[in-house]
């Protein structure tokens, strides 16, 4: 196995360090402060766009992309890995980037199964950072970590598709620049189980589409929302389909291998963020005559931060470098193997420095609340911990039965 990073990807590392320490933690307080002023929870701060811009002139941009495009050759997932662990540290960086989920799994389905004139008209826009999006699965009527069970009927009707179904926990459908929901629903109920379903690319502003209403995670209004979403007789063209009709199930499989080894990478980012705080705090804090650094339980709780964080990284460099020399499904059992692991390892390490921060740790004073209501929630976004170990348990018992 060689985890060395490639010199393209060594030198973007150079730069986004650069670029977190001189652009992206300074702005942190300044979209907290745009925020709070605009009222709005689902305000598009303008400094947001400020680093965008910044991060675009640095080639810092796209950086996700697996394929040679204008902004860089494409980076294999070793390489984008670190890349997306440094930002992973901040809530803003990967937006800053054009690199934050749901979108990087969208731009590369619609790379991967976009007509010309899809990919003209959404994937363009959206890779230049001009437009956001949303990937509109999971329903609050079905248990929806069973896809087979998504309801959402695709009718057609002559030239047209017709939606009728209602979606939740949509990300980024709150985000003032979203203009396209890529929509899995069914096109024929009567197909073979994994051939019912279909993706068809939904504009945010055709008639019957409605942003209900924003679903708060643990109280906290995400600024791109994670919205319930009504589609009643939405009409699109045919051509609006992705793929072909019935391929839905298999496009989703292509989308959450890479979004979830993303999801992880940011994660890492996220602990080590919240041991570097904690280590901070308690070298600066005395209690019963020492530095709380000092007394011997906080040695232990920093050491067990340091040995998962460097597990639960390699763990994800392994799976990356699975994906880059034997392809996706080959990575399976490990990217479901990180999915349940990272999110877990990084809960541990956020609860310790919350724990280490006294009251000030729930508080808004530090990112560390926000940071683990986040990292709770991917134990649910893209699978729950019990399917994905349902499915490495199946491919484990297989051997032996076999
Ligand atoms: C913050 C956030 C953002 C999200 N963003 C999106 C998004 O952008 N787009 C989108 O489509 N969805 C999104 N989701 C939804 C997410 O993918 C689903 O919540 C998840 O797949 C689970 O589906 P469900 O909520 O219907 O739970 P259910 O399917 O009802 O499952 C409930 C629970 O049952 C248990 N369970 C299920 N299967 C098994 C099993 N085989 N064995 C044992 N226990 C089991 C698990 O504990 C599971 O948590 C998001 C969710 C959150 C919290």
């Amino acid at each position: 196995m060689d985890f060395a990073l490639s010199p393209t990807a060594n030198e973007l590392r150079g730069k986004l360090l650069a670029f977190m320490h001189e652009r992206v933690y300074p702005a942190e307080a300044v979209y907290r402060e745009q925020m709070a002023a605009s009222g709005d929870p689902h305000h598009h701060a303008p400094i947001i766009e400020e680093l965008k811009a910044d991060a675009r002139s640095r080639g810092l941009w796209n950086l996700f992309l697996p394929h040679k495009t204008q902004w860089n050759d494409g980076l294999s997932n070793i390489d984008y890995a670190p890349l997306a662990e440094i930002m992973g540290r901040s809530p803003i960086a990967s937006e800053a980037c054009n690199c934050s989920a749901p979108d990087t799994g969208n731009m590369e389905i619609l790379t991967m199964f976009g007509t010309d004139e899809q990919k003209e008209r959404w994937l363009h826009p959206l890779l230049e950072g001009e437009i956001r999006s949303c990937f509109s699965m999971t329903e609050p009527a079905v248990a929806s970590s069973d896809a087979t069970n998504i309801q959402l009927r695709i009718e057609r009707q002559g030239d047209e598709y017709v939606l009728n179904g209602r979606k939740w926990f949509i990300s980024g459908a709150a985000h003032p620049h979203c203009a396209i929901s890529i929509v899995m629903g069914k096109t024929d109920p009567d197909a073979a189980t994994h051939r019912q379903q279909s993706m068809v690319l939904v504009p945010m502003d055709t008639p019957g589409v409605d942003v209900m209403r924003n679903l708060t995670v643990f109280g906290y209004s995400d600024a791109e929302g994670h919205c319930e979403v009504d589609y009643d007789d939405v009409r699109v063209p045919v051509g609006n389909v992705l793929g072909e009709e019935g391929g839905g199930f298999a496009i989703a499989q292509a989308r959450l291998g890479p979004g979830r080894i993303h999801h992880c990478m940011r994660t890492i980012g996220a602990a080590e963020r919240a041991l570097e705080l904690l280590c901070e705090r308690l070298l600066s804090r005395t209690a019963f005559g020492k530095p709380i650094a000092e007394q011997g339980i906080w040695e232990e709780r920093i050491a067990d931060a340091r040995i998962a964080i460097d597990q639960a990284r390699l763990y994800t460099f392994y799976a990356a470098w699975l994906m880059d020399t034997q392809g996706n499904k080959a990575a399976r059992t490990e990217i479901a193997g990180i999915k349940v692991a990272i999110p877990l390892m990084a809960l541990q390490v956020i609860d310790d420095a919350i724990q280490g921060f006294g009251g000030a740790g729930v508080s808004q004073d530090t990112p560390l609340a926000a940071m683990y209501a986040w990292i709770r929630c991917l134990r649910l976004a893209d699978g729950p911990d019990e399917v994905h170990r349902r499915s490495i348990a199946q491919r484990e018992l297989r051997k032996h039965r076999a």
